[in-house]
C-alpha cells in the first residue's frame, strides 16, 4: 500500500496544478481516496462522510471523485452493473481479485503484470499503454461462511 499521507498531499497539489479550488469537503474526499484499501464506491464514501458534511451530497461526492479521476488520481473499476469502486491508493493501472459473494476487492501484489505487458507488446507489437485484469473468485470469509 502507499503511503495515504503522501499519496493525499500528491492529489491536493495535482488538484492545485490544474487550478482546481480546494475545499474542506474535496480534501476530505480526496483523504478517503488515498487510504482506501478495500476501493471504496461512491456511496461508501458519502456514507463515511456525510456526519461530517451534513450539506453534502451523493452527487458532490460523485462529482469530485470523477474530478480527481480526470487529473489520473484515482482508478475507477468500472462494472456491467454499474456499481464502480475506486482505488485512490494506486491510481495506475493493477490487478484485482473480487470477491461474486461479498465483493470484497483486493490488490494481489504480483511482480508478473511487467513481464506479462512486455510479452504481449511483443506477440502483438502493440504499444501497450495500460492493462486491465480482473480475477474472480470467492474470499475466504466467504468460503468460511459456506462450510
Ligand atoms: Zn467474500
Ligand atoms: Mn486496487
Amino acid at each position: 500500500m502507499a503511503d495515504p499521507k503522501k499519496r493525499f498531499e500528491i492529489i491536493i497539489r495535482k488538484l492545485r496544478n490544474h487550478g482546481h479550488k480546494i475545499t474542506p469537503q474535496r480534501m476530505a474526499i480526496a483523504s478517503v481516496l488515498a487510504k482506501s484499501e478495500d476501493h471504496p464506491s461512491v456511496e461508501t464514501i458519502f456514507d463515511h462522510l456525510k456526519n461530517d458534511f451534513p450539506t453534502m451530497s451523493l452527487a458532490t461526492v460523485y462529482r469530485n471523485i470523477l474530478l480527481i479521476k480526470s487529473i489520473g488520481e484515482v482508478l475507477e473499476l468500472g462494472f456491467p452493473d454499474g456499481s464502480n469502486r475506486y482505488d485512490g491508493n494506486k491510481p495506475h493501472h493493477h490487478p484485482h481479485v473480487i470477491c461474486v459473494k461479498c465483493r470484497k476487492i483486493v490488490d494481489p501484489d504480483l511482480t508478473s503484470m511487467d513481464v506479462m505487458a512486455k510479452e504481449v507488446a511483443r506477440e502483438t507489437k502493440f504499444k501497450i499503454l495500460n492493462h486491465r485484469l480482473d480475477f474472480f473468485g470467492i474470499c475466504s470469509d466467504c468460503m468460511t461462511e459456506e462450510a
